[in-house]
Parts: structure tokens; C-alpha cells; sequence
């Protein structure tokens, strides 16, 4: 209920017209607010110049506007991509980056204040889980992004620190709302939301029916392997989870993505890619291929160059769509969790920047 909010991005139109009517203004107010933050992307009452002064001290009283603020922003010598790290109102800091594209610019966001998925090679879980993020917070990262880069942001990733699907409810809000044509209206077609494999919410993020694509970061062919990197394969099953995006391929039409990280020595050998085909043989999908950003606290390392492309051309012959993921911002920390943690463990007062 929106009494619990802290911020007015949180309501939804709809309860933007109840509270707006409780507080015994007209339901044509909701349009104007919703359109300063949504539209025109304000983050302050004071923006609003074509609402009265007294009325934005009322609302003041009762809402800030905005959940979020840039602490510090990295921008690539080698291609421009751009590494925000963003502060909450209660002090968590979590990080979003703007990759920029021949086709348009990508913003990929955080969906939670660290994690609880444990993957053995990711930075963003060695700390645990803080907290889930609002939508509003979903949202305030791709408004910021926006206006400092100063162009429209073309597509969304879900893809920073955090399990969105740990995070569902506020997920799917956010989903609906950044592709509200009240608001940026940007196309479920350009966003991608990526899991770990939660198998139940990749049946109910099915059932939703909206255009969003889903990636699924497998990086094993087996449960063996997938266990010693990922503790949630204890959860579910490969088999599990082909199951549900056969699910989801069937009730969407759309193609599902895997995201596999390759990592020397644990998932890349010849046999690897031959269960991979297998378990993949028949679905709707395309295999994305990471290089494996090394991690300063984990031991794994990145598969060759050679062994990528041997991996790469082996699943090519057997008619699976494949593509290698580029590098971007690899000399600003880039990959998932970095910065947040060189920043966190630096022990920068972050009440300092957040005041
Ligand atoms: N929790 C979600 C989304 C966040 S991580 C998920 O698991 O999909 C986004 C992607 O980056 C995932 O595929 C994740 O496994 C991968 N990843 C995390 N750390 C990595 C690293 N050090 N090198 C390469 N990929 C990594």
C-alpha cells in the first residue's frame, strides 16, 4: 500500500489518483505529477512549476520525490562505457552501467543491495544480501542515467547486482512501469531480465505474457558441474529448468537466452559442449558466452581465447545460435558487483556523498 512508501516514483498511476483525491486534490493532478517524474524526470517537488507552491509543500510533507543519487560515475578510456555507482536514501550503494552501441544506448541495472545466490565466481554475492530494491529504485537508476548521459536509453538489462526474480513483485511493477506510455514507454522488446534460475518465478514470469525477454544463466551442461559454481543448482535441476523455458518459449514465442560464463578448466572442455547440445537440442534459444571477468577474492579464471572459440564453433555446427559477449568497461571494473565492492571496501563515507 502506498502509506509505506518512501518515495512518490513508488505509486502507480492508479494510486497516485487515490491519494492525490484523499488529499482533496482534483484526479487531474495525478496526470501532471506522474508526468513530471515519469516523462520529464524530475526529481524534486519544486520542479513541478505548474503546481502551486502551497501544494508541493503539502505533498513535500508527506513524500520525497526521488529514492536515489549518483555517487560516482567511471567513464571507459577504451569504449566510453560509462559505471555509475548510486546511493539509497538509507545509505546501500549499488551500481548500474551505460554501454553505448552502434544501435542505440543499454543501461544495465541493479535489482537488489547485494545477494543471496552465492555463485562461486561473481563478486556481487560475497558480501549477502542487504536488501531488495523498489521499483522506484529499478526505475531511478535508468531516469538518472538518461539525463546525465543526456540521450534516451534504448534498451534494459536486468542484469547487475541481485536475483531479480528474488525480487519478483517489484520487478514485474517496475516492468510495467517503465513501459507505460504515461511514462519513458521504453518497448518490452528491448529489455531482458536475467535469473540464476529460480524455476517457480520462470513459470509465473511465463504466465505474465508481457514481451520482455528472459536470460538464463546456466554455465554447466550437468547438475555436477553446476553445483560446484552455483549453491541454487541444489535448488533445481537442469532438467528443471529446460522445462520451464520450454514453458516459457511455448507461452510467449519468444527465443530464450543463456548466459554461460566460461570458466577455465570447470565448464569449457569438448565434452561440455557436446551435453550443452544436447540438453538444448529442440528450444527456442541463442547462447550467450562470457568470458569469465576474473574476480579478485574468487579463484576461477577465463577459458582461453582459443578455447572460447573452439567452444563457440562446436555449438555453431549443431545449428545452436551462439554469440561471444563483448567485453565493455574493462578497465573500469565493469562486470557485476566490482566497483560496489573495491568502493565499499575502500570505506568511503558514504554519508558524506549521500548528505
Ligand atoms: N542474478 C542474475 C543476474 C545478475 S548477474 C543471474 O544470475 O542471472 C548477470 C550475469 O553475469 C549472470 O549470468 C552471472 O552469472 C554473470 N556473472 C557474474 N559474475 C561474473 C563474472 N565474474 N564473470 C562473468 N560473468 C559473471
Amino acid at each position: 500500500m502506498y502509506s509505506e512508501y518512501k518515495d512518490a516514483l513508488s505509486f502507480t498511476y492508479d494510486e497516485l489518483i487515490e491519494y492525490l483525491l484523499a488529499k482533496g486534490e482534483k484526479a487531474y493532478r495525478a496526470k501532471q505529477i506522474y508526468e513530471w517524474m515519469h516523462k520529464k524526470l524530475a526529481v524534486s517537488w519544486d520542479e513541478m512549476t505548474n503546481i502551486s507552491k502551497l501544494m508541493r509543500e503539502e505533498l513535500a510533507k508527506d513524500y520525497s520525490v526521488f529514492p536515489l543519487k549518483i555517487v560516482d560515475k567511471l567513464v571507459s578510456e577504451i569504449d566510453g562505457t560509462a559505471k555509475y555507482l548510486m546511493g539509497t536514501s538509507d545509505g546501500g550503494i549499488i551500481e548500474s552501467v551505460a554501454m553505448t552501441y552502434s544501435y542505440g544506448m543499454s543501461v544495465c541495472i541493479s535489482s537488489q543491495i547485494g545477494c543471496r545466490m552465492g555463485c562461486k565466481f561473481c563478486a556481487s554475492t560475497l558480501a549477502g544480501l542487504e536488501r531488495s530494491l523498489t521499483a522506484s529504485e529499478m526505475l531511478a537508476q535508468i531516469y538518472l542515467i538518461q539525463k546525465d548521459m543526456g540521450r534516451r536509453v534504448d534498451n534494459i538489462v536486468v542484469m547487475g547486482i541481485g536475483e531479480p526474480f528474488d525480487n519478483y513483485n517489484e520487478l514485474i511493477k517496475f516492468l510495467h512501469m517503465i513501459s507505460d506510455e504515461r511514462g519513458l514507454n521504453i518497448s518490452q522488446r528491448s529489455i531482458t531480465v536475467s535469473t540464476c534460475g529460480l524455476v517457480d518465478k520462470m513459470y509465473d514470469f511465463s504466465n505474465e505474457h508481457m514481451a520482455v525477454t528472459l536470460a538464463v544463466s546456466l554455465h554447466a551442461p550437468n547438475d555436477e558441474i553446476r553445483k560446484t559454481i552455483m549453491p541454487v543448482a541444489n535448488r533445481y535441476s537442469i532438467d528443471e529448468i529446460i522445462k520451464a523455458c520450454h514453458y516459457y518459449v511455448n507461452t510467449t514465442g519468444r527465443r530464450v537466452t543463456f548466459e554461460y560464463s566460461m570458466i577455465n578448466g570447470v565448464n569449457d572442455s569438448g565434452e561440455c559442449a557436446e551435453q550443452l547440445v544436447s540438453i538444448l537440442r529442440g528450444l527456442l534459444c541463442h547462447v550467450n558466452l562470457i568470458p569469465l571477468n576474473d574476480v579478485e577474492e574468487r579463484s576461477h579464471t577465463r577459458t582461453s581465447e582459443q578455447g572460447i572459440h573452439y567452444f563457440q564453433k562446436y555449438l555453431e555446427k549443431n545449428r545452436i545460435n551462439v554469440t561471444i559477449r563483448k567485453g565493455m568497461g574493462a578497465d573500469i571494473d565493469a562486470a557485476c558487483g566490482q566497483l560496489r565492492r573495491k568502493y565499499i571496501k575502500q570505506g568511503k563515507a558514504l554519508s558524506d556523498n549521500l548528505s
